[in-house]
């Protein structure tokens, strides 16, 4: 069960969120700086053309090809498949396999209207023309030309145009989309997301340093800078320490937040971002079964058991809390928004005002254009449970309001009910759940 909160929506809040997509849209790319490979673990692998399953696919390669990266955002990664080939892979998709110690070196253009062009050859076409004294960043020599890193995406120049001035020593650094990089650059658009319990936030970049504080799953850092492999950050507390890049995400502010508008879907539930929400939590117990049971506490279980058949088949899952945690609803949503999810799901277990008066599972929604289409393919898959389904309909939950991505919430069976709650303890039916959730994606992303 959930409390509606039927908190008016200030306009002035929408607007400002706008405004800060608005601002935060032009982006930031982060250049890998040193050559790093990634090798493909799916069977096929969708090549995309921008970072991000609203993008079309351009290509694709298959297991075990090696690719060059580029860049990285949010969990996407920009690689190079061949000389002139670039698209976008999810990096869940992949694995990481060297990091080589050279590095990537930094260029300055010599004269004036300098063109650069889509491919190694000046009858392709020119993509704009750079001034002297400006640098780019070399990713790739091939005989008189240079591959450089261009706006999002990359370009070629002659050789003979640019001299060699230095290198770039930073594992990750952010390049603002139409300025001259030469150092690492402190960026104030982006955010640091924990991604365990007990993440350390240090006092020095080094996994030796003292521990400043301990950090829970799905806290939001704010980004200054990095050092070595590792992120400067501060806390919303103002405190600022380091954190291990590589079990963090880095992510731009507000990306994707402010939309209400149906996304495109992934093409295939392997490449999605699923975002699991197990209901209540912590001083927030929920609804209580016949024997004073928690719904915190099977909304939970049922999360995990979701999550793991999710993951087995290949989808990046994130839950909103891993233990028994207070999240706000906000916070939930949040978590959808700023992770850009292909699909938010809320775990909820239903309870009448009489006990055992009533039974069932019902999909809410919220919004129709955004919601109905993953409402009725999740519900269509649900009618195979054992307790009767009440199908679909419209609900006004926090959860699903302040989200920005398609998102459902499931009232999984009446928790005061004593046939539904035997059912809801059950592994049995917590995996048949499971099964129904993993056909119910898979047909919705086709
Ligand atoms: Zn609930």
């Amino acid at each position: 069960m959930i409390k509606t909160y039927l908190k008016k929506l200030w306009r002035w809040r929408i607007l400002i969120v706008i405004a800060l997509a608005i601002m935060t849209s032009i982006g930031t790319t982060v250049a890998l700086a040193n050559s790093q490979q990634v090798v493909v673990q799916a069977n096929v692998l969708n090549i995309r053309k921008g970072p991000g399953l609203a993008y079309d696919v351009s290509a694709q390669v298959k297991q075990g090809q090696r690719l060059t990266v580029i860049s990285k955002r949010n969990e996407w990664l920009q690689v190079r498949i061949s000389n002139n080939q670039v698209g976008w892979v999810a990096s869940w998709l992949v694995k990481n396999t060297e990091v080589s110690a050279t590095s990537n070196q930094i260029a300055t253009v010599d004269n004036n209207n300098t063109p650069i062009y889509l491919t190694n050859s000046e009858t392709s076409t020119k993509m704009g023309l750079l001034q002297a004294t400006k640098t780019v960043t070399i990713l790739y020599t091939n005989g008189e030309w240079y591959q450089i890193k261009h706006n999002d995406s990359v370009a070629w120049v002659k050789r003979n145009a640019v001299h060699v001035t230095g290198t770039v020593d930073s594992s990750a650094q952010t390049e603002p989309t139409s300025t001259t990089q030469t150092t690492s650059v402190a960026s104030t658009t982006q955010n640091v997301l924990v991604k365990t319990n007990n993440t350390h936030l240090r006092s020095e970049p080094n996994s030796k340093a003292s521990i400043v504080t301990s950090l829970s799953a799905n806290t939001t850092l704010s980004y200054i800078k990095t050092v070595n492999q590792w992120y400067e950050v501060k806390t919303s507390g103002g405190q600022t320490g380091y954190v291990a890049s590589w079990i963090v995400t880095l992510q731009n502010k507000t990306a994707s937040s402010g939309t209400t508008t149906a996304p495109k879907v992934a093409s295939n539930l392997a490449e999605s971002t699923i975002v699991i929400d197990p209901g209540h939590g912590g001083t927030d117990s929920g609804a209580l079964s016949q024997g004073n049971k928690y719904e915190k506490t099977y909304t939970l279980q049922m999360a995990n058991v979701i999550a793991s058949r999710l993951r087995a088949a290949g989808a990046n899952v994130i839950l909103t809390r891993n233990g028994d945690s207070y999240v706000s609803l906000s916070g939930r949503a949040s978590v959808s928004n700023k992770n850009s999810a292909d699909a938010f799901i809320s775990l909820h277990f239903d309870s009448s005002e009489n006990e055992g008066s009533a039974s069932g599972v019902t999909t809410y929604y919220y919004n129709k254009n955004r919601d109905s289409k993953l409402a009725s393919s999740l519900n269509t898959q649900l009618s195979s449970l054992p307790i009767n389904n009440r199908g679909t309909d419209f609900g006004d939950f926090e959860v699903l309001r302040d989200n920005s991505r398609p998102s459902v919430l499931l009232e999984l069976g009446f928790i005061n009910n004593k046939n539904d709650f035997s059912y809801i303890q059950s592994t049995t039916y917590q995996t048949e759940v499971a099964s129904a959730i993993v056909n119910g994606l898979t047909a919705y992303f086709k």
